[in-house]
């Protein structure tokens, strides 16, 4: 049996992998190239990258960020990808123990990963990214229903003829359309107000995919004032650092992404902590 913190260390190893191939993803999905061919290879000499230069974090740290036939740096966000992939595995574990659960939640957070750096790099988010939240969401639901029993779906009651009638709604389909309806509205009046737009098609999507996770209740509440607020606050320090200038488009899927991966690690943390200023 695993004990203490094996479970943690070996879904570490495990998250650093898939780290290194959602490298791969963030490259090459914009790009519309295959994910698995050809090899990772140096995008500078094109040599072919052995198991030697692909081991997550470690090769990089050995060779100290250099191709090893032709010395082209790369960038330090391999390895930060590829370390944020194995922490999200590894607090998974953690928080859940090694169960369905834990690995909805890596699968989801590694989704986000995807987008915060697609985002960064080309302002888009690939339909991927929503798509896979969604499918997650639903095996959530699933995995509640065989848990719990109905009682952990949506209850909506209604009075008929003097008969009480309860519909069971699933809570990932329901937090899907709140979610993607809400950011719908909010970037149609923001783009009325300041005559411009605020949020992309993109943002609304993977605001459903987030809503599928969460559920359309405390929990969505919570990432959304997180997500709100911080993005608000990093706006502005960039702007007064002078690293964006006002009339430039900062990108808002990378604010969403984090909020929704902090709300899957730790809601019974984060949610009461944001919701008590707004009481
Ligand atoms: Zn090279």
């Amino acid at each position: 049996m695993l004990t203490g913190w094996w479970p943690c260390i070996l879904a570490g190893l495990f998250g650093a992998v898939v780290g290194s191939f959602l490298n791969v993803v963030i490259y090459r999905l914009p790009e519309r190239r295959s994910l698995v061919f050809p090899p990772s290879h140096c995008f500078s000499c094109g040599e072919r990258l052995g198991f030697v230069d692909l081991i997550p974090v470690l090769s990089y740290l050995l060779l100290r960020g250099r191709c090893r036939f032709c010395g082209h740096r790369f960038s330090a966000r391999y390895a930060l990808v590829e370390a944020g992939s194995a922490a999200l595995a590894g607090a998974a574990v953690y928080y859940y123990g090694l169960t369905p659960y834990a690995l909805g939640v890596f699968g989801a957070g590694a989704a986000l990963i995807v987008a915060i750096f697609i985002d960064l790099d080309h302002m888009i988010i690939p339909d991927q990214v929503p798509l896979i939240l969604i499918g997650i969401g639903i095996a959530f639901d699933l995995y509640r229903l065989l848990t719990y029993g109905r009682e952990k779906a949506l209850p909506f009651a209604e009075k008929l003829g003097g008969e009480d009638y309860v519909a069971y709604l699933p809570v990932s389909v329901v937090g899907a359309l709140v979610g993607g309806g809400l950011f719908l509205v909010i970037g149609w009046v923001f783009e009325r107000v300041m005559s411009r737009p605020a949020l992309g098609l993109g943002d609304v999507k993977l605001a459903a995919g987030i809503g599928a996770l969460l559920g359309p209740g405390y929990q969505f509440l919570a990432f959304f004032l997180l997500a709100m607020v911080s993005g608000a606050a990093i706006s502005v320090l960039l702007i007064l650092l002078r690293i964006r200038r006002r009339d430039q488009y900062i990108p808002f899927g990378p604010m969403l992404a984090l909020a929704a991966i902090g709300m899957l690690l730790w809601p019974d943390v984060l949610a009461p902590w944001v919701l008590h200023f707004y009481r």
